[in-house]
Parts: structure tokens; C-alpha cells; sequence
């Protein structure tokens, strides 16, 4: 995911004029962090945190659970936080933080123990106006609150402004769960719009339906009734129904504790198997590296919607071209996420608490122009959606 991040934003540089110490430049993170969480119980966890840019604001990005973390990922995905806040207009950089740890095998007071750990190894480091860290894939809003409250405790800050995703009753913002998925929805309805075919029918399936990729099916079968979900995968496999699937239904099965590729609809499909429907939108939700020169021929849907962070790998960016597939890139498309985590911190360090409505007017007013404007350098310059995203960050960045 390292190589594809830099292999973008190389080949940008390049087209745009840039001279190569610039960019190797821009690519350098500004610090590394590492360090050995040790549990009571006697385990053990490697933990990162890579402040990449703040040039444009304090560094910003989520942390991650997951046994695959290590620094080169954790550094990719710093990077990619980087150029997002670049590309959407926000005043803030980019960082991001993970142990290497499956929280599937702690009990709740290890996980506690971990998260809290995690922010006594690096609260110098964090801060409301040096690095506001965030939830990523297995972290949430209850890990969070533990993490603001270790802050607390340490450094006596009160705003709870040192981290976002909290719970709404610990400063979190409202519609902070729902901001990437929505986020989604408003970047493709924009993209629909502006091509003008809004109104035609569309069919879409979803790799990963975990929170972000849920929340996108529901928002989207709620605002946009001529879009249908045919298709909804996890880490377990998944269901196909060309009549279209309630994502409400898949939700609450999944709530329930059951397996997605037991839901009682529709025919049982792979993770592969999904990726080679004849759908209009392939949404992808999981996690970095799916499409790579190894499937990328049996796609056949003509979008891509990259909400996971890095799905597509860069070797095969042209080549799925090339096949009339247009891919909807990470930083704009997920960037919904981000921009709430901005509001919800402009929130707390002026002690304001906004309506679900207010929140989400602010969100429209970030996306629908920085889509506009992606996609206007895009037709202007003739270069992707990414390139384009990319470029547009490089710029502010540089
Ligand atoms: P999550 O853990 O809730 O969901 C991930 C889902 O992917 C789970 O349902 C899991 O079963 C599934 N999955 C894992 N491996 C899979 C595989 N091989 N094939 C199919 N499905 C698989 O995490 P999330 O918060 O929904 O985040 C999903 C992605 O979105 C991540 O890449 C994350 O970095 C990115 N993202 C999240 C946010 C946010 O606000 N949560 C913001 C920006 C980007």
C-alpha cells in the first residue's frame, strides 16, 4: 500500500512539473513513532503512530487494530490523510496510529489496558493543536473515550479536543458514525449529477459491509431510491440478489450475530465472486490492497468507490481504464469521515454542541465543492478523478 501511495503521488509530481526532491520531500513523514505496549497479563504489542505533514493544520488520522498494522502501512495511510484534508479544504495535516494487535483476542479489561497504554506511550506527542488521533478499523468510539480520558488524566486538558469519534455523551459529534458512508453517497450523487445521469437506475455491491460500507448502503437506499444494492460481502462471504437487498435487513442480521453469507436472501456469493458482478458501482469498504493485477480484469462494474483507504493498487489504475472503469478515489470519496472528525473538534474547542442538521449542511458544504472542483481539474486537464485529487493536494501541500 506504501508503494502504490507513493507511486501516485510520483507520477502526479511528474506529470505536473514537479522536480524530484520536492516530492520525495512532501512524501518524508515528519516523525515516527514506535513503541512496545506490555499488558499486565503479560502480553505484548508492537504500537505506531506517523505524523506525516502538518503544514496545512495539526496532524490528523485514525488508529488501527489489526495484526497486519506495521510501519509501512500505518506511513501509507499517514500519507493518504495528508493529501485527503489537502484535497477537501480542511486547515489540518495528516497522521495515522495502529498496534499490531487482533482485538478479537483480548477480553475487554486487556483492551482497555492497551488503549489506555497506547496513549501514556505517546501523549506528548498528541494534542488538540499538535495531532488529534481518531477511530480506524476495530477501534470505536468507546476506545476512544478511554484514550480522551487517559489524556485527561495526564495532561489535565479539558476540551477533549486531543482526540474524534468520541461518544455523543463525551463530546462526540452527532453524525460522526454515519459521516463516511454518507460522505459516500454525497461524492457519487455529486459525480452522477455532474455527469448528467443522476436520475438513471444503478445497481451496487459492497466489499466489506462493516460500518462504513452499511452506513453507505442504508444512507444511499434511503436518499436515493433509484439506486439499488444487489451485492454485500465480509470477511465471512456474502449474499448477491438481483431484486436488490435491504441493507437495513443485512444490518440488523449481522446485529443479531449471524454470518452474512447465511442471510436467508438471495444466493451466497465469495469476496471474488463480487467483484465480477455486472453492476454499475463497486463499492469497496474493507481494507487496502484488493484490486491488484491479479483480479483487476474480472471487474466489470463501471465505478469504482474506493471508501476503504488505498483498495486499488497503482499498477493497475490505467489498466482498469483502459476497461472503462472509473475509480472514485479513497481521499475524496471516504474524506465524509474527516470532515466530521473537523467538525466535531471545531466543536469542542469552542465548547458547541450542533443539531445532526447543522452537521450535516457543514459536510454538503465541504464535499459538493470538492468534488466539483476534482472532477473540473479532471475534465480540464484530462486526468483521473485520483490524479486530479491528488494534484490539487500536491499544490496546496508544495
Ligand atoms: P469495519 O471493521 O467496521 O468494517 C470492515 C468490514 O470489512 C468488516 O465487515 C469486515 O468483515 C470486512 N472485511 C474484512 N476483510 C474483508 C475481505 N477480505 N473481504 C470482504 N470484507 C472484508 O471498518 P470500517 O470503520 O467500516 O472501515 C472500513 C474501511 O474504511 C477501512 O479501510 C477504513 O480505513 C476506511 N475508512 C473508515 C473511516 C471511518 O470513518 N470509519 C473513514 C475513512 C476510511
Amino acid at each position: 500500500m506504501l508503494r502504490s501511495a507513493q507511486d501516485n503521488i510520483k507520477n502526479i509530481s511528474k506529470k505536473l512539473g514537479i522536480d524530484t526532491d520536492t516530492t520525495n520531500k512532501i512524501l518524508e513523514p515528519e516523525s515516527v513513532h514506535e513503541a512496545e505496549i506490555s499488558l499486565s497479563t503479560g502480553k505484548s504489542y508492537k504500537a505506531f503512530r506517523v505524523q506525516h505533514s502538518s503544514v496545512l493544520g495539526p496532524y490528523k488520522g485514525g488508529i488501527r487494530f489489526h495484526p497486519d498494522v506495521d510501519t509501512d502501512e500505518v506511513k501509507a495511510l499517514a500519507i493518504l490523510m495528508s493529501f485527503k484534508t489537502a484535497a477537501v479544504g480542511l486547515p489540518l495535516g495528516g497522521g495515522k496510529g495502529g498496534i499490531r494487535v487482533d482485538p478479537k483476542s483480548l477480553s475487554e479489561e486487556e483492551l482497555e489496558e492497551l488503549s489506555r497504554e497506547y496513549v501514556k506511550k505517546l501523549y506528548k506527542k498528541i494534542g488538540p493543536h499538535k495531532d488529534i488521533p481518531a477511530p480506524d478499523v476495530n477501534t470505536n468510539s468507546k476506545i476512544i473515550d478511554w484514550m480522551v480520558d487517559e489524556y485527561s488524566k495526564l495532561t489535565g486538558d479539558t476540551t477533549k479536543a486531543s482526540f474524534t469519534g468520541k461518544s455523543l455523551k463525551n463530546g462526540g459529534s452527532e453524525g460522526r458514525n454515519e459521516a463516511t458512508g454518507k460522505g459516500g453517497v454525497i461524492v457519487l450523487k455529486t459525480i452522477k449529477e455532474l455527469e448528467h445521469n443522476s436520475k438513471e437506475k444503478l445497481t451496487f455491491a459492497v466489499q466489506g459491509f462493516g460500518n462504513v460500507g452499511a452506513l453507505f448502503s442504508e444512507i444511499a437506499q434511503k436518499e436515493c431510491p433509484n439506486w439499488n444494492l444487489v451485492a454485500a460481502t465480509d470477511s465471512s462471504g456474502g449474499v448477491f440478489d438481483v431484486h436488490e437487498l435491504s441493507a437495513r435487513e443485512l444490518s440488523q442480521w449481522k446485529k443479531n450475530g449471524n454470518r452474512l453469507a447465511d442471510f436467508n436472501i438471495g444466493e451466497s456469493i465469495t469476496n471474488d465472486e463480487l467483484l465480477g458482478q455486472d453492476i454499475d458501482v463497486l463499492v469497496l469498504a474493507a481494507l487496502g490492497s484488493v484490486v491488484t493485477v491479479d483480479n483487476y480484469s474480472k471487474i466489470r462494474a463501471k465505478y469504482i468507490l474506493e471508501l476503504s483507504n488505498g483498495p486499488v493498487d497503482s499498477d493497475v489504475e490505467q489498466l482498469l481504464s483502459k476497461n472503462g472503469v472509473t475509480v472514485i478515489p479513497d481521499i475524496l470519496a471516504n474524506s465524509g469521515g474527516v470532515i466530521v472528525s473537523y467538525l466535531e473538534w471545531l466543536q469542542n474547542i469552542n465548547s458547541e454542541h450542533w443539531s445532526l442538521e447543522e452537521v450535516n449542511r457543514k459536510l454538503k458544504n465541504y464535499l459538493v465543492p470538492a468534488t466539483k472542483n476534482v472532477y473540473k481539474y479532471s475534465t480540464e486537464k484530462a486526468l483521473s478523478l485520483r490524479e486530479s485529487a491528488l494534484a490539487i493536494a500536491l499544490e496546496k501541500l508544495i
